[in-house]
């Protein structure tokens, strides 16, 4: 049974369950770019990044990927692990888009063979900077051991993620991700992936379908989302 509010992000709320170890988010239809300086509701948003997540989640544990999630409860809300979340962004490039072809002055569409992975500080007073994994260690309390099981995790990760959207006729270009402790201890995928975390382009035609076209105001959001997972499920059909 949902429980009182526990927490409110930007994008979904927390709310506590009967079970201290369950937790239920709930999928909100704002959408916030740019540190949330820019921010919109799209009716209908909350319901598909919580269905693309449940799906995606999904086939990460075929895979046997361990993450928070459990179940998708209804149209927008899922039931999950609690963890303790690591304060780390954890971003892996397959190709240069958004932040790193300003900061490093790369053309977009380089493409970064191995892929590159990047942490960030996940901190909005300081706009979740760029950091090292000795920062990490000191600024998050993080072993050595955990950080390098979270970086081979991603890299894992990126290979399952690409695979799934390259079914749907989707390129994976870079993704978010965060990774929590159980309360035994494990550390787990935790939070979202989907359009407003990763950046998919159409393998054909190379539009892009993802949270950019919020950022760039080059489509509609909601239709957008609807056709990622309306591949999803075709390709998950298909299989
Ligand atoms: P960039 O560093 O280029 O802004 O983002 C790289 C990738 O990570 C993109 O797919 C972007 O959507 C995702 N990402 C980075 N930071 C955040 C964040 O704070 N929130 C969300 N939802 N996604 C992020």
């Amino acid at each position: 049974m949902k429980g009182s509010l526990l927490y409110e992000g930007k994008a979904k709320r927390v709310y506590h369950t009967d079970d201290p170890e369950q937790l239920i988010l709930s999928y909100k239809d704002d959408a916030t770019a740019f540190n949330g300086k820019k921010k919109e509701s799209f009716p209908g948003k909350g319901r598909l990044n919580n269905l693309i997540t449940s799906k995606v989640f999904q086939s990460l544990h075929q895979q046997h990927i361990k993450t928070h999630f459990i179940q998708a409860l209804n149209e927008t809300e899922q039931l999950v692990y609690k963890t303790d979340i690591v304060p780390l962004e954890v971003v892996v490039r397959n190709k240069a888009a958004g932040s790193i072809t300003r900061r490093l002055g790369i053309t977009e569409q380089t493409l970064f063979q191995p892929p590159i992975l990047e942490l960030f500080y996940k901190n909005d007073e300081l706009n979740d900077p760029l950091i090292n994994d000795v920062h990490a260690y000191h600024l998050t309390g993080i072993r050595e051991q955990d950080l390098l099981f979270i970086k081979e995790q991603a890299l894992l990760i990126n290979e399952h993620l690409s695979h799934i959207f390259q079914k749907a006729g989707l390129e994976l270009i870079d993704f978010k991700l965060e990774f929590g402790f159980l309360p035994d201890g494990r550390l787990v995928l935790s939070d979202e992936i989907s359009p407003d975390t990763c950046r998919l382009w159409d393998l054909e035609t190379g539009t892009k379908m993802d949270k950019d076209v919020f950022r760039e105001e080059i489509g509609s959001l909601t239709d957008t989302y609807e056709r990622i997972l309306q591949r999803l499920e075709e390709s998950v059909c298909a299989k």
